[in-house]
């Protein structure tokens, strides 16, 4: 049975109405003088013979007979028979009851008087809303039903679990948030704690000695060993040549660096710069990783700690400059420089499926790198590999 008066069904999640009395009360008293026959009160049975006496809804009664008895709280119409009571002790005829809306939280009908109209339709007294504990995502009553609890914090199962969680603190995000490079949720409470240094992430798992720390995902694969360093730096040089014709036919000296030397390169006016590519010898002391001079023509340079794959892109990126030192025009804008040297990183990347690393290449916040991988992309999309690095030899500018 789904009976609900009205005014009840048309009212809008949320909202508190003041219901004033419906009762027909007014409109059904008739003060009659004496001398009408016929009439019987439906209480006592006995011939109503003069007075006052009330008719209500077509019924009529006794006016002392209708003050005395029990009255339904809903119809206020005599309860002359059976009868249902509610927890505070109110009667009601059985149908009169069974009609009435229901509130959520005590099960006793709504009759009148303030009361509040939840989302999904269901209604509570006023008082029993006031006073219960709400679930903080939807912020209706917690009710009867399943209920997590989270420190201070209560919810309902169904609107927990269909919550979208921080991955940081576990709790649902309500508000502002951001999703970090790999996917991972992030609510605004941890908007002031330290950072990785590489995505955001602002749970440090492993600090570096130059202060820089790293999330558990980024320390996972972190190059931090000269020795793996160089066999990989190898690695990626041999297969630019194999996979992109890139020929670099010279020795080239490879170190792991700290950011403060990194910086000492001349690279502070960027700070997201991970490695360089430098032409003439150096001697770089890293008190870390040890004093190391460097004797070759070409030295490059990366920060140590880079996961591996981003360690991979940059060391890509700048092997691309060993070989554009050696191949191409000395005059080159520094566009047609970086673009190729992007994207040489961004095929290389493409070719193992390393997808995060190619939208950082092709997302990289430093305009002059962006608009050259962009402008580099094109051009080799419209010639093709091989024609693309003969005419990036000969290019000065896009
Ligand atoms: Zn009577
Ligand atoms: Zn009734
Ligand atoms: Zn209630
Ligand atoms: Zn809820
Ligand atoms: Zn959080
Ligand atoms: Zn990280
Ligand atoms: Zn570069």
């Amino acid at each position: 049975m789904n009976a609900e008066p009205p005014l009840l069904t048309a009212l809008r999640p949320g909202t508190i109405i003041l219901v004033l009395s419906l009762i027909i009360f007014p409109l059904g008293w008739h003060i009659l003088s004496a001398n009408e026959d016929e009439l019987v009160c439906e209480i006592c049975g006995e011939v109503i013979q003069h007075g006052q006496y009330i008719i209500l809804d077509g019924h009529t009664y006794h006016n002392r007979c209708y003050e005395r008895c029990l009255k339904c709280a809903i119809c206020r119409k005599p309860i002359l028979d059976e009868y249902v009571k509610d927890k505070q002790g109110q009667a009601y005829h059985p149908e009169c009851y069974d009609q009435a809306p229901k509130c959520a939280l005590c099960g006793d009908p709504i009759i009148q008087g303030r009361y509040y109209t939840g989302q999904s339709g269901t209604v509570y007294h006023q008082h029993c809303y006031d006073k219960a504990a709400k679930c903080e995502l939807c912020q209706e009553p917690l009710g009867k039903g399943p209920v997590i609890r989270l420190g201070q914090h209560r919810y309902h199962q169904s609107c927990f679990d269909n919550a979208l969680k921080c991955d940081i603190c576990g709790f649902p995000i309500q508000g502002e948030y951001r999703i970090d490079m790999y996917g991972r949720n992030i609510c605004s409470k941890h908007l002031h704690d330290q950072a990785c240094c590489i995505c955001d992430y602002p749970r440090i798992k492993t600090k570096l000695s130059d202060g820089r720390g790293l999330c558990e995902r980024c320390s996972t694969t972190a190059i931090l060993k000269e020795d793996q360093a160089e066999r990989l730096f190898n690695r990626i040089k041999n297969d630019l040549h194999h996979e992109f014709g890139l020929e670099i036919d010279i020795k080239i000296a490879f170190q792991l660096i700290d950011q403060k030397t990194l910086f000492s390169l001349g690279t502070e006016t960027e700070p997201s710069m991970l490695g360089k590519f430098l032409r003439q010898t150096k001697t770089l002391s890293v008190p870390i990783l040890g004093d190391k001079t460097i004797s070759e023509d070409f030295t490059i340079v990366i920060l140590y700690g880079l996961p591996r794959m981003l360690f991979v892109s940059v060391a890509a990126h700048e092997l691309t400059h060993a070989w554009q030192a050696l191949h191409c025009r000395d005059d080159q804008s520094v566009e047609v420089k970086e673009g190729t040297a992007e994207l040489i990183a961004y095929l290389y990347l493409e070719k193992r499926n390393e997808f995060i690393w190619m939208d950082r290449i092709a997302n990289n916040e430093v305009t002059l790198y962006r608009t050259g991988f962009e402008k580099a992309l094109d051009l080799y999309k419209k010639l093709g590999l091989n024609r693309f690095r003969q005419r990036v030899t000969e290019l000065d500018r896009f």
